[in-house]
């Protein structure tokens, strides 16, 4: 049996319309799914996959140029990020006299001399200047006056465990610590 030339056009054109029934569904779920990936709406989802069916190759190129810019999980990274470098400014600590950035853990603002912390009497930790008890080890704070009255005051009050409270040499080491606490 010879094969005919009819035979191998027809199976020719059989291949090719395969493929083009496979490219023509494959743009279909593409459109689908990118749209899924850009928009919650199901209506516009499936307006997009037909508008691809019916007009398969420029409805795909009028997709592309139409569709949303961002993904939903761009749009989703995007806020997170938004709502981030809100924060950020948001909490950063400024000195209420001056408005200069001050640091969480600074005594006092570096600019304009603004008491901005106290440090506690007994455990040393840098508090905020009305409270008066110490979050850290519960020791009752007196109003901060002068370092001089507070060693007066506190040192023969000390445990015998710590040593002896000197409000002077323990502004200097946090004052230290702050300068050697770069971020
Ligand atoms: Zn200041
Ligand atoms: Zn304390």
């Amino acid at each position: 049996m010879q094969i005919k030339p009819e035979d191998i056009f027809l199976v020719a054109m059989i291949y090719v319309a395969a493929v083009l029934a496979a490219c023509w569904l494959a743009m279909i779920i593409w459109a689908y799914r990118d749209m899924r990936a850009r928009s919650r709406d199901r209506l516009a989802q499936l307006i997009v996959a037909f508008m691809v069916a019916v007009l398969n190759l420029p409805g795909l190129l009028i997709y592309i140029f139409l569709r949303p810019r961002e993904t939903l999980s761009e749009a989703y990274e995007r806020s997170l990020e938004e709502e981030a470098l809100l924060q950020d400014i948001e909490e950063k600590p400024v000195c209420p006299a001056c408005g200069q950035r001050v640091k969480e853990n600074w005594q006092a603002c570096p600019s304009c001399h603004t008491r901005l912390k106290k440090p506690c009497i007994n455990c040393g930790h840098v508090l905020e200047l009305s409270w008066n008890m110490c979050p850290y080890c519960t020791a009752s704070q007196v109003s901060y006056k002068t370092d001089d009255a507070l060693t007066a005051r506190y040192a023969p009050e000390q445990p015998r465990s710590t040593p002896t409270y000197d409000a002077t040499r323990r502004t200097g080491e946090a004052l230290e610590f702050v300068e050697g606490d770069e971020y």
